[in-house]
């Protein structure tokens, strides 16, 4: 194969670039070390910012969430089951869509598919090189067709976009001496959850609790997320079904009229469809471009699920870097390109600022050796929330995706 851009991931940042790439008439190629049905299917993320569904809607690409997207214009805090409700939708002025990851990729790769586009599928890429050089060149496992043995294939391109999340192969191919990251680990962990079971509440709850975060995210009609801080340590069969409902119902309880903290909280147990330790951290990788290797979406950052903007970020690496690649093609000039790193960077940080200073409200940590200061600390900053002012507006702003 040849081609202009390699793309190395069909995740949403590979998929947004591949679909910009194709609208501008640059020749691109999708691999995609999974089968299709299990990208498609793969659940994760669920929140949209506005700014991300207004860039998808012009693009022609959100027929899928404008048709089942449920918008969301509230969220709650509870705190010694008071419940603190943020009408940030109201605030900013727009809504966050809540449309499953899983769906966002699908419906991306049926449109890529229909106009031509190529994904392969069950191609794990093994090897990139020829970074500094004007080929780079992408080395995959695949299957012979007609025996299913074992083949090598290549793809010879001008530029690789390495979105191929964290644990892909286009990030640790930057030499080690010219590769910088910077990482934040939290030290706690998340139990993350979905269940086959409707959302207690239309808005997601985020609970701080003296046992720790209990968080609850609606995903579709029959299914939600759910979240509980546990040690990162954790294994999955430390948290049987049993213990996990307890300890939501116990994180998430509010205050009924007499003042019983037993609660009057609607949730009920349902099927766990997924269980899985997350170790809370964020990762900012500062060379998010090597030679003609472009990292985009969690190939370059990770960043904690809270504020839910890990898929966004993605998508807006993305949309930066179709640009980039439209000029070089377009007009010759390689200055976006060039300065693909400096540019995005700062966004990238301005993220993860947000998504730390959300991280300190929702959650007791230890750092300065007293616990009843950051306590006092969250409160505080809840208390500011939700009163009306500048405070609650930058939240609701930066939250949203304004
Ligand atoms: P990915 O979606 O990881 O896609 C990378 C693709 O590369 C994959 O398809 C993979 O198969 C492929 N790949 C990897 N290695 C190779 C290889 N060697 N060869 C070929 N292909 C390869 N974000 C939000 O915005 N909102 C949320 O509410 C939210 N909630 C989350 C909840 C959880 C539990 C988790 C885990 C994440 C959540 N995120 C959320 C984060 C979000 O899911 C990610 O940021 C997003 O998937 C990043 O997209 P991506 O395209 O960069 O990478």
């Amino acid at each position: 194969f040849r081609t202009q851009v390699g793309v190395v991931g069909a995740g949403p940042a590979g998929l947004v670039l591949a679909l910009l790439l194709q609208q501008a008439g640059i020749a691109c190629i999708v691999l995609d070390r999974q089968t299709r049905e299990y990208v498609e299917t793969r659940a994760r993320a669920g929140f949209l910012e506005h700014r991300i569904v207004e860039f998808l809607r012009r693009n022609g690409f959100s027929k899928g969430l404008d048709l089942r997207g449920v918008q969301h214009t509230t969220c709650e805090f509870r705190l010694e089951g008071r419940q603190y409700i943020v009408p940030y939708g109201d605030m900013a002025g727009c809504a966050h869509t809540v449309y499953p990851q899983q769906f966002v990729v699908s419906d991306l790769i049926e449109l890529f598919i229909a106009r031509g586009g190529t994904i392969l599928f069950s191609h794990p890429v093994v090897k990139i090189e020829g970074l500094e050089d004007d080929k780079a060149v992408i080395h995959c496992h695949a299957q012979n067709n007609i025996d299913h043995s074992p083949v090598v294939k290549q793809v010879e391109c001008d530029f690789i976009a390495g979105c191929d999340g964290f644990h892909g192969i286009a990030r640790a191919s930057i030499p080690p001496d010219r590769f910088s990251a910077v990482t934040r680990q939290y030290g706690i962990g998340w139990l993350a959850l979905l269940a086959e079971v409707p959302s207690s509440t239309e808005r997601v709850i985020y609970a701080l609790h003296e046992s720790g975060f209990a968080g609850q995210m609606p995903r579709t009609p029959q299914v939600t997320r759910f979240y509980l801080e546990c040690s990162p340590q954790d294994k999955e069969s430390d948290w049987p079904e049993e213990r996990i409902w307890h300890e939501l119902r116990k994180r998430m309880a509010v205050n009924s009229n007499d003042g019983d903290r037993s609660g009057n909280d609607e949730l009920v147990p349902g099927k766990l469809i997924e269980r899985r330790v997350l170790d809370m951290r964020s990762v900012v990788t500062e060379t998010m471009q090597y030679g003609n290797l472009f990292l985009a979406g969690d190939a370059a950052h990770i960043i904690t699920p809270v504020g839910a903007k890990g898929m966004n970020l993605a998508i807006a690496d993305s949309e930066f870097l179709a640009e980039a690649f439209i000029t070089y093609y377009r007009e010759g000039d390689g200055t976006h390109l060039s300065k693909y790193t400096e540019t995005r960077l700062p966004h990238v940080w301005q993220t993860i600022e947000f998504s730390d200073w959300m991280l300190r409200l929702i959650h007791n940590l230890d750092e300065s050796g007293s616990r009843t200061f950051s306590d006092r600390l969250r409160r505080a900053r809840l208390e500011r929330l939700c009163g009306q002012g500048d405070y609650a507006n930058t939240f609701a702003a930066n939250y949203v995706g304004k």
